[in-house]
């Protein structure tokens, strides 16, 4: 079969990044500032502007819930409403583009070429700021009917009165105790001040009374929030990324003790591993799904 040439373009609030693959192949990679002014009208120029030359398909992972027809409905960080982005892409470079969620994007490039290599169905959880995930079945990105499918960070883990208000309106999302930003939360709540997640998570590691206390609210609100998705969605594996997991074994080990402890009895086991794509992840996937289209 005849090679071909992907882009992969991984748009962020700050950097997009983009890849040049030969199939699966990255052959280079390089980045361009988001420029979100002007409702963030020439973020798609930008991106054009910087490419060595033609291609035989593209896509672009965005940081919102994208329609399975490639429409965005509002990316927030880039000042974007309702719009379609690879339309404006192929119309500037003659390139098709396809559009899909930065969180499937990474989902896809990990289960085909990263942690949950070797499985055809996958959760992937990104931790980070929140807490979002995407699913692969039998090989393909699944986004769901409103692009919504793998939103984890808003189930319900809290929900009385001392739910932590979420930036979605509603109280006690799992995304308010098991992000970054939810990890520090709860050891401020702890009264432990000034400690950065990745304080907070080495200090637990070592075995620190406290932060692992609060760690382990972390992890058993995550495992809680990983087995109800696998209650629906059954994966063979499921990876966790993004820069909260960063800690490592010490977070996998708990998650996945956590998650079997709340998973239904036919999954339990599920294994659960770490990323191994890093930041790179995105464009991978992203120049993935553009070669699943046959562009
Ligand atoms: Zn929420």
């Amino acid at each position: 079969m005849e090679s071909k040439r992907y882009y992969g373009v991984d748009v962020g609030g700050t950097t997009v990044k983009i890849g040049l693959f030969q199939d699966e192949q990255l052959l280079e990679k390089w980045s361009v500032p988001t420029d979100i002014s002007d409702g963030g009208s020439h973020i798609i120029r930008d991106i054009v502007r910087s490419l060595p030359g033609p291609a035989d398909g593209a896509a672009m992972a965005v940081p919102g819930a994208v329609l399975p027809d490639g429409t965005v409905n509002r990316c927030v960080n880039l000042n974007w409403g309702v719009c379609r982005p690879g339309d404006e892409f192929a119309a500037l470079t003659g390139i098709p583009c396809r559009v899909l969620n930065d969180a499937n994007a990474a989902a896809l490039g990990e289960q085909r070429l990263g942690g949950g290599r070797g499985h055809e169905s996958v959760l992937f959880v990104a931790l980070g700021t929140g807490v979002g995930a995407g699913v692969v079945l039998d090989g393909h990105v699944r986004a769901g009917t409103h692009g919504a499918a793998g939103e984890i960070g808003h189930l319900c883990w809290d929900p009385s009165e001392a739910g932590a208000p979420c930036t979605c309106g509603r109280r006690g999302c799992l995304e308010q105790y098991s992000s970054a930003t939810g990890i520090v939360r709860l050891a401020v709540q702890a009264g432990v001040t000034g400690l950065s997640c990745k304080q907070i998570l080495d200090g637990a590691a070592a075995g620190d009374p406290v932060l692992e206390a609060v760690a382990d609210q972390a992890f058993d609100a995550l495992g809680w929030g990983i087995a109800a998705a696998a209650a629906v969605i059954d994966p063979e594996a499921v990876v966790l990324g993004g820069g909260v997991a960063l800690a490592g074994e010490y977070l996998r080990a708990k998650v996945q003790a956590a998650f079997d402890r709340f998973a239904f009895h036919a999954c339990q086991g599920t294994p659960i591993y770490l990323a191994a794509l890093g930041s790179d992840a995105g464009l991978i996937g992203a120049a993935l799904y553009a070669k699943d289209a046959g562009c």
